[in-house]
């Protein structure tokens, strides 16, 4: 049956937000298209975790519990057995590292076209076209797909929406590929400043250099911490590449992208790649001493002082309300 199939990235059992935000898209799409979305969870998730997928709009869930999860190869056997097996259109990710890895080698196996940073879906004379944010997001470009798409949402672009029922969860067996058993997990990457992933917060406190040394992000987790729930910390990767902060939390080209609906800039300059990963926020603060910073040029509210200052009497000012 021709329709759309979902990736819905895991973390220890638990499906992550923005892939719930994938499966609400693919729903709506599959809608207007006169069609189903499923969804395809890898590795030994709960039956009421997976199930609940069809509250987001999931047809049927498929799950590989013999395959491991947080690794590539082992996905792309299973997403691909199941292109195979059911003839799917479309592929649809939320995003996140793993996400970008898995759709791009789907793609590759099954030989789809595949866009990324995907922030907006239509549909046009029955197929997908997909719009992303192109050259520092001034333009949109669209992409129409001859045969079968693969599209990797922007982190935090698909809303999730809550308006059916639990699916029921069908397992399915895959062979995995020979170079599915060379990469494993070893140890997931630390954390610090939230139980929650970066990709996932409302509130991200992100620290630069101008903190000055690892014990610096203390500033940072301060803030965070009087946020409350829902708050996380992050870093450039001059931090991280530095030592002062785990590669877990680095947002930009080559780390997280991110999308809270706050972001707090302390001591960052604001290059490039770092504004890749974090200008979809919905409301920037920066703090930077200098007040020629590119930071301040993508801002809604730019405070020029020191961070050893300004952090903690904002800290102060969080805590009060
Ligand atoms: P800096 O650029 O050194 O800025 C520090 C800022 O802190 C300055 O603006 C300074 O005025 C301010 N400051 C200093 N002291 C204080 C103080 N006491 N109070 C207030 N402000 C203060 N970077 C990323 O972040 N993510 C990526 O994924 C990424 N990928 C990259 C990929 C490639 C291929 C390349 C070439 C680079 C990449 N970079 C990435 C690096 C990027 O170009 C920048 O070097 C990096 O973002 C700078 O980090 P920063 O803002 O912490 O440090």
């Amino acid at each position: 049956m021709a329709g759309i199939l979902v990736y819905a990235l895991t973390n220890e059992g638990a499906i992550n937000k923005n892939s719930l935000g994938a499966v609400s898209q693919a729903a709506k799409l599959a809608g207007e298209l006169g069609t189903e979305a499923h969804a395809v969870v890898v590795g030994n998730v709960d039956d009421a975790v997976a199930g609940s997928l069809g509250e987001y709009g999931a047809a049927k869930v498929f799950r590989a519990k013999d395959a491991p999860e947080g690794v590539s190869t082992p996905a792309v056997d299973v997403l691909a057995k199941l292109f195979a097996d059911n003839d799917y259109d479309y592929a649809i990710f939320g995003g996140g590292l793993l996400g970008f890895e898995i759709g791009a080698g789907l793609a590759a196996r099954i030989g789809a076209g595949i866009t990324a940073e995907v922030t907006g879906v239509k549909v046009e004379g029955g197929k997908l076209v997909a719009q992303r944010p192109i050259l520092g997001d001034s333009l949109i470009s669209e992409s129409n797909y001859k045969g079968k798409g693969v599209l990797i949402g922007r982190t935090n672009a698909f809303e999730a929406t809550q308006s059916g029922s639990a699916a029921s969860v069908e397992d399915i067996t895959v062979d995995l590929s020979p170079q599915a058993g060379k990469v494993r997990l070893v140890k997931r990457g630390e954390q610090r400043g939230a139980d929650i992933n970066i990709e996932d917060a409302n509130v991200l406190v992100a620290g630069g250099r101008g903190l000055g040394a690892a014990e610096g992000f203390q500033l940072a987790e301060d803030l965070a911490a009087a946020f409350g729930g829902g708050a996380a910390v992050g870093a450039t990767r001059a931090v991280v590449d530095a030592g002062w902060f785990p590669y877990a939390g680095q947002i930009g080209q080559t780390g997280k992208t991110v999308a809270p609906k706050l972001y707090v800039a302390a001591g960052i300059s604001g290059a490039i790649q770092h504004k890749v990963g974090m200008q979809g926020s919905e409301n920037i603060i920066a703090i930077n001493k200098d007040a020629n910073a590119p930071i301040f040029e993508f801002s809604d509210l730019g405070i020029v002082g020191d961070v050893q200052k300004v952090m903690p009497a904002l800290t102060e000012a969080v805590k009060a309300k």
